[in-house]
């Protein structure tokens, strides 16, 4: 449904079918017996690939940033399970809805999965794209590795057969403290409606300093070029490459056991 049409009963019929097909065509092919390769872990690799490569070998490593991060992730975007029919009569509604669901896709000979932190739609289309990041520096600064994150969920999504035309991109990077109970409760819904209004630099100036929300555009060359860039790695076509600065390793939690790492110190 690349048409700017509204999706109706045969579009989802068939989008579940693709999806069950894309999910059976699996097979461990990839590097490290991978069949599906999560979009943050391409957005990984722009921060540093042997990251990835440790994450798989070493298995994740827990972090007070890490722990912190999805506690509030969970507290500002709470989620509860629907089915899909309930998904189907929530997004299809004028009034704008809160869903997410699963993105995926093949681009490059990678199938790629992925799962946004949050959405907003109406009438089947998606309207924004919004993913947090929690920071304990300066929100102001975005990551290439953010950017590609959230570019490639809408890749993903306008593979899928939706009506991308009228779809932004928010990537919003907060500070870990500072943020009142009521602003935790009200957040989704307040950045939501902001987004709907454009009135984001009201919203920041509520927020002063803890929050920075980025906007972006849906561009699906710029997504497809990064996943271009770094599927030769998940294809086996070369080793990974790592990290060129002192200052991330140092911040590493793989420093210790990472062959490459810049850092020597304790
Ligand atoms: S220690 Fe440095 S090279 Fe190794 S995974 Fe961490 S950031 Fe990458």
């Amino acid at each position: 449904m690349n048409s700017h049409r509204r999706p109706d009963k045969l579009f989802w019929e068939d989008l579940w079918r693709r999806e069950e097909a894309f999910r059976l065509s699996g097979k461990p092919e990839l590097r490290h017996d991978t069949a599906f390769v999560a979009v943050s872990e391409i957005a990984g690799q722009f921060y540093c690939e042997y990251k990835v490569e440790n994450k798989i070998a070493f298995g994740e490593i827990p972090t007070e940033a890490k722990d912190t991060g999805t506690e509030l992730h969970d507290e500002l975007i709470p989620q509860e399970t629907i089915s899909r029919d309930q998904f189907v009569e929530l997004v299809e509604r004028k009034k704008p809805s809160f869903a997410v669901l699963r993105v995926w896709g093949n681009v490059g000979g990678l199938r790629i999965i992925g799962m946004p932190d949050h959405m907003v739609w109406s009438q089947g289309r998606p309207l924004w794209l919004v993913e947090l990041k929690t920071t304990k520096g300066d929100p102001n600064l975005l990551w290439p590795d953010q950017m590609t994150q959230i570019r490639i969920y809408a890749l993903l999504l306008d593979l899928m057969g939706f009506d991308c035309s009228q779809l932004g991109l928010a990537l919003v990077r907060l500070k870990t403290e500072g943020l009142s109970e009521e602003e935790r409760r009200l957040w989704v819904k307040r950045v939501s409606d902001h987004l709907q209004s454009g009135k984001v630099g009201e919203l920041e100036m509520r927020y002063k300093s803890l929050m920075k929300v980025h906007i972006l555009s849906h561009d699906r060359a710029a997504a497809e070029a990064s996943i271009m860039e770094k599927r030769g790695y998940w294809l086996g076509e070369r080793e990974p490459t790592s990290s060129t600065s002192l200052g991330k390793c140092r911040a590493c939690e793989y420093k210790s056991v990472c062959p490459r790492s810049l850092f020597s110190g304790p």
